[in-house]
């Protein structure tokens, strides 16, 4: 576009100079190794590579420095179960049939998936780690599964036989012994394509021995909008999320536990040693609570801190372990014919809201970290804006591997964007569609498109509510201009927009609720 503008021969030289450069396509150096660290519920508030964030985080960064941040990325339905599902299908929850975590809806493990389509133009596929689909996975070379949410410590896998084994350790360190494992054993005649599937940052946030304790010295101020009211904005007035109300005192900050129990809760698996190691350091977070409990300012400034000082730590070890491999990669030699991508199933609350979980279309949940690197391919120090979706994953990584993309996979792939031949066209819009409801944290159902510049929210069900956000100017989306006479032509538009990408997306809920309550030329 840039050259429109152009003298011509100013046009020419940009042309030639653009011909000088190497444009190697991701396989024509031979089909490339496919290497995709996917965390759960990690904040991009906390990866230093994006800028303000609560945290150092060397090992992610160093991904991005030595290749691509897309720091607009964007999840289609915020929440562990559905996302993964979207990973390996590349569509959205309702054609893939996963709407939600509801362990009674079961992924169809039989349709078609990414690994499944590599495994067909033969790559060797792997998954290790947290899986979270109540079906065992198919397609896969190797897996070996943590049972649903899985456990920080003592963890147990399920492996190829459907048995399940209780290993020693603390689960991030495991996921990545196994990893490295599995890497060390494969045939190198084959390209691979391994998930490494992290259980870290999942609530309820127990740190890994070393790092107990590794942020206590600093307090955290409080998001500006952490004593938020909600007005104007049902859904979030509703919800049950909250660190002062839904945060579980015993569980979640680990206040009075009876670390000395046996069974298979997350600390009664626990060995005598990281029992002993927790009773001294959470013995004195319990003293800390009582000397502030009666205060309920003070009570709810002091959860906010020891939340986001066990999460911040539990983070600490996911980016040590994500070093471990990159380091592997390294002496392999590896490190020079593999895609790395480092992502997170969706983005969470660092007390925005006054909230911990995810699930609302806001940007802190809407979000996920996107950093990936491929030397000689991605120019280090890349930085995309352009809005990416969960859907591109799975026809991302088949495009890096050379394999035509499926007609029925709604994403688009990415390469070209962060190997400099930026596509002409891009997506302008996303759309969001998310489910679960009332358990456990009472959001309503919503969907809703988000622009460069807005944000239009349906909520429907339980609450029957529109919200719009001026996303430059309110990008703690605290101010709800749905109604504003001003905005009415914005408003039009936007859910005109919307009822498009819906259609298109072939989600026919949501076409069907847009057409019969409000349509498209009312407000
Ligand atoms: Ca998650």
């Amino acid at each position: 576009m840039r050259v429109l503008f152009c003298t011509k021969k100013i046009a020419a030289i940009i042309i030639a100079a653009s011909l000088l450069l190497p444009r190697v396509s991701f396989t024509q150096t031979g089909r490339p190794n496919i290497l995709v660290i996917f965390s759960d519920d990690h904040a991009q508030q906390t990866i230093s590579a994006y800028g303000k964030s609560l945290m150092e985080t060397p090992n992610i960064d160093r991904i991005a420095k030595e290749g691509a941040i897309l720091r607009n990325t964007f999840v289609t339905n915020s929440l562990c179960a559905p996302s993964r599902a979207v990973l390996l299908t590349g569509k959205y929850s309702h054609l893939n049939g996963l709407k939600d975590n509801d362990p009674k809806r079961r992924f169809d493990a039989s349709q078609q998936q990414v690994q499944k389509l590599l495994g067909a133009s033969g790559y060797q596929t792997a998954w290790i780690g947290k899986w979270h689909l109540q079906t065992l996975p198919q397609g896969f070379d190797f897996w070996r599964i943590l049972p649903d949410q899985g456990h920080y410590y003592e963890p147990d896998f399920i492996n190829m036989k459907n048995d399940t084994a209780r290993y020693h350790g603390y689960v991030s360190n495991l996921i990545s012994d196994f990893s490295l494992d599995w890497l060390s054993q494969r045939d190198p005649a084959k390209p691979f394509f391994l998930v490494v599937g992290e259980k870290a940052t999942h609530r309820s946030w127990l740190p890994d021995l070393t790092d107990l304790g590794a942020y206590d010295t600093i307090s955290f101020p409080e998001p500006a909008n952490f004593h938020d009211g909600y007005a104007k904005r049902v859904a979030a007035a509703n919800q049950d999320m909250t660190i002062a109300r839904t945060m579980q005192l015993q569980s979640d900050l680990k206040v009075g536990v009876n670390f000395s129990a046996r069974d298979d809760s997350q600390y009664g698996r626990m060995t005598d040693e990281q029992k002993s190691g927790y009773k001294k350091y959470y013995d004195r977070i319990t003293a800390e609570y009582n000397a502030v409990k009666k205060d309920s300012l003070q009570l709810l400034n002091w959860k906010l801190q020891r939340y986001l000082k066990d999460y911040l730590a539990t983070a600490r070890s996911l980016d040590r372990n994500i070093g471990r491999i990159l380091r592997y990669l390294d002496s392999t030699g590896l490190s020079k014919n593999t895609v790395v991508i480092y992502a997170s199933d969706q983005g969470f609350y660092m007390g925005e809201h006054g909230w911990f979980d995810k699930r609302f279309m806001y940007e802190e949940s809407l979000r996920t970290p996107l950093v990936m690197r491929y030397p000689g391919h991605i120019k280090p120090g890349t930085d995309i804006g352009r809005m990416i979706v969960n859907i591109d994953f799975a026809p991302t990584f088949l495009d890096a591997a050379g394999v035509s993309k499926p007609a029925d996979m709604q994403g688009e792939s990415f390469l070209p964007l962060v190997s400099g031949n930026q596509k002409q066209t891009w997506r302008t819009g996303m759309y969001y569609h998310y489910y679960e409801y009332p358990e456990p944290h009472r959001v309503a159902p919503h969907f809703g498109i988000r622009t460069e510049k807005y944000k239009l929210i349906r909520f429907y069900g339980v609450h029957d509510a529109w919200e719009l956000y001026d996303l430059t100017n309110d990008p703690a989306e605290m101010n709800n201009l749905y109604g504003e006479p001003r905005y009415n032509k914005t408003i039009l538009t936007l859910k005109a927009r919307l009822l498009k990408l819906a259609a298109f997306y072939k989600d026919k809920e949501a076409v069907k609720i847009m057409e019969q309550k409000t349509g498209t030329s009312s407000r």
